[in-house]
C-alpha cells in the first residue's frame, strides 16, 4: 500500500469537474494532473451504479499514467421515476448534451404518470468519488443531496439539472443559488469531505 502521495491523476475530460477537482485538492499540496496530460481515453461506462462507473475511470487512468486517480461519476435520481435518470444522467441529453432535452423528457414522465404534488417530485443528487492506486487498491466516497424536482427550470447558474433541483431546506433551485453556495452543499462536496480525511493519512 502506497505510504503517501505526491502526485494525482484527474480521470475526467470534463473540464469543469477538473476545475473543481482540482481546487479542492490543491490546497492539500499534491501535484494535480488531467486526463489529457497522459493522453488517457474515456473508458465504456457499463457499470451498473455509480460507484462501479466511477471505478471504471478511476482504473483505466491508474493503469494508463502509473499513479493514483481520482473519478467522478454522478447523476440525478427520481425516486417515482424508479431512480431514472440515474446513471444515464448525461446520456438522457443525448450525444450534443442537450439538458433542456433532458428536462422536458422528466417532465413528460412525470406528468404522464400524474405525479404532480411535491412528495411524488422527490429526488436525490449522488456523486460516487473514487481514487484508484497504481498497486490495485481503491476506495469510493459517495454523497448524496434529498430535495424535489420542480418545473419549470429555474435559475441560470450552474450545469444540467441544477435548474429544476431544489434541495430540502432551500426554496431556491441549485440553478438559482451562486457557484459557490451550491458546491458548499452539493452531493459533491460531501463525498469529497469524506475522501479529503481519507487523503490527509497520505500527507507528510
Ligand atoms: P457523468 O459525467 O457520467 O458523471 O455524468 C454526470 C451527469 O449528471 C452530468 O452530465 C449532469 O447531467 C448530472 N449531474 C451530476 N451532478 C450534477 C450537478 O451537480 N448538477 C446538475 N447536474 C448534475
Amino acid at each position: 500500500m502506497i505510504k503517501n502521495i505526491k502526485e494525482i491523476v484527474i480521470a475526467s475530460h470534463n473540464e469543469g469537474k477538473v476545475r473543481e477537482i482540482r481546487s479542492l485538492l490543491k490546497p492539500m499540496g499534491f501535484k494535480i494532473y488531467s486526463a489529457k496530460k497522459f493522453c488517457i481515453n474515456e473508458p465504456i461506462e457499463n457499470g451498473k451504479t455509480f460507484k462501479e462507473n466511477s471505478l471504471i475511470k478511476s482504473k483505466n487512468a491508474a493503469k494508463k499514467s502509473g499513479i493514483p486517480a481520482i473519478a467522478d461519476d454522478s447523476g440525478l435520481c427520481i425516486l417515482s421515476l424508479g431512480n431514472q435518470p440515474g446513471i444515464y444522467s448525461a446520456r438522457w441529453a443525448g450525444k450534443d448534451k442537450n439538458f433542456n432535452t433532458a428536462i422536458r423528457k422528466i417532465h413528460k414522465k412525470i406528468h404522464k404518470n400524474n405525479y404532480v404534488n411535491k412528495s411524488s417530485r422527490k429526488a436525490f443528487f449522488c456523486c460516487a468519488l473514487s481514487i484508484y492506486f497504481p498497486d490495485n487498491n481503491y476506495r469510493v466516497f459517495e454523497g448524496k443531496k434529498y430535495g424535489h424536482v420542480q418545473f419549470p427550470p429555474l435559475g441560470k447558474n450552474g450545469f444540467g439539472y441544477d435548474p429544476i433541483f431544489v434541495p430540502i431546506g432551500y426554496k431556491k433551485t441549485f440553478g438559482e443559488m451562486n457557484f459557490d453556495y451550491k458546491e458548499r452543499i452539493s452531493h459533491r462536496s460531501i463525498a469529497f469531505k469524506k475522501m479529503k480525511t481519507y487523503l490527509e493519512r497520505f500527507i507528510d
